[in-house]
């Protein structure tokens, strides 16, 4: 059976916080290890810069983060292909022919490009970079270079694949049958696939400053639980609580499991039991609080571990980012030369 091909991957734009473990990292890793797929893992610094222009600096050195994130929640560079973006020209040749069979209407309407354009109001003011309103365009690059047929990804995410299909069907229509063709898929959980943050935002977002990092220490999650925000109309424990647009309760229902209940809160057998009674009046924040810190710790522990010990030989990360690059090198320059074969683009 031919294999399945997985594009996925994340911005240098800072280090990776739960919300990319939940709704992307903790499946990338299941999909690598059943062996069902071949998986590149683009680190797209490129991207990174459409938003970050004036801190070339920031988006260099979190490449070196972003891909210890990945190597430890358990990307496996054996079987895996994970890559820097900016080093694959190919990608952005392809981007600028993709470009023709965009609108500006239509990226206007994207509602990613919209909503994230919303979002850094204060940043771009009125100005918004032409690099930043086609990130769709480059992205779809970064998928059909590598014929990608699975691309898993958060919610906030899908308009953008729906934009790569619509180019897709494009290029095909027009130049004849050239591009895979792609779908996004996302997590069961409804939580998972738009992680809120920790002040109550819908998602949890590196540029948004209200994450818990993979890396963080042990004494920065549990601050970061402490003050978090939660239902702000739960004043006295007997009141009754509210679990929709909680973000405490949507971490537990993504990341507290049966073994966390038994170990640390035997009263409740699961995240259903315990949230009845919050619903219900008589369950304290603060012992809710406390749980999540329990079960976060216990998360994120093995991953921080791992993570110090990959930071200890950055020279090593940055030679499997080496190797995978000139290994997906090749396999955008195949397609690339397809893409302008069937533009007519060959001249000698
Ligand atoms: P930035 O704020 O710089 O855009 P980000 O936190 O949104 O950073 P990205 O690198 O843009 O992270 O996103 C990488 C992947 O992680 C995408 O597939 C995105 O959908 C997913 N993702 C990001 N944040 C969340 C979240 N809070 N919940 C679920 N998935 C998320
Ligand atoms: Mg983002």
């Amino acid at each position: 059976m031919k294999k399945e091909i997985i594009l996925t991957g994340e911005r240098p734009t800072g280090s990776l916080h739960i919300g990319h473990y939940a709704g992307a990292l903790a499946r990338r890793v299941e999909m690598q290890n059943s062996g069902n797929y071949e998986t590149f893992v683009i680190i797209a610094d490129a991207q990174g810069l459409t938003d970050n222009a004036d801190n070339p600096e920031k988006v260099h050195d979190n490449v070196l983060q972003v891909a210890c994130d990945n190597l430890a929640v358990g990307i496996d560079p054996a079987k895996s292909t994970m890559f820097i973006q900016s080093q694959i020209p190919e990608l952005t040749e392809l981007t600028f022919y993709y470009s023709n069979l965009v609108t500006v209407a239509r990226l206007s309407r994207n509602p990613t490009v919209k909503s994230e354009i919303a979002d850094k109001k204060e940043k771009f003011g009125a100005s918004v970079p032409v690099g930043f309103f086609m990130y769709p365009v480059s992205q779809a690059a970064d998928i059909t270079a590598f014929d990608a047929t699975v691309v898993p990804v958060g919610e906030d995410q899908m308009p953008v694949i729906e934009q790569t299909q619509e180019i897709v069907h494009k290029f095909n229509s027009v130049y004849g049958e050239t591009l895979v063709m792609p779908k996004g898929i996302v997590n069961e959980n409804e939580n998972a696939r738009r992680l809120p943050g920790t002040d109550g935002n819908s998602k949890m977002g590196k540029s948004l400053g209200n994450v818990i990092n993979l890396g963080d220490s042990a004494d920065d999650i549990a601050a970061k639980i402490k003050t978090m925000f939660t239902d702000p109309l739960h004043l006295r424990v007997e009141d009754p609580g509210h679990t929709a647009n909680n973000p405490v309760f949507a971490y537990l229902s993504v990341f507290a499991q049966p073994e966390h209940f038994a170990a640390f809160l035997p009263e409740y057998k699961n995240y259903a039991e315990l949230s009845a009674h919050y619903e219900r009046g008589g369950l304290g924040d603060v012992k809710v609080k406390k749980f999540l810190n329990d079960v976060l710790q216990e998360t994120l522990r093995p991953i921080r571990e791992r993570r110090e010990q990959l930071a200890r030989d950055p020279g090593a990360v940055m030679e499997i980012l080496r190797v995978g690059t000139i290994r997906a090198r090749e396999r955008a320059a195949a397609t690339t030369d397809r893409v302008k074969k069937a533009m007519r683009l060959i001249y000698f």
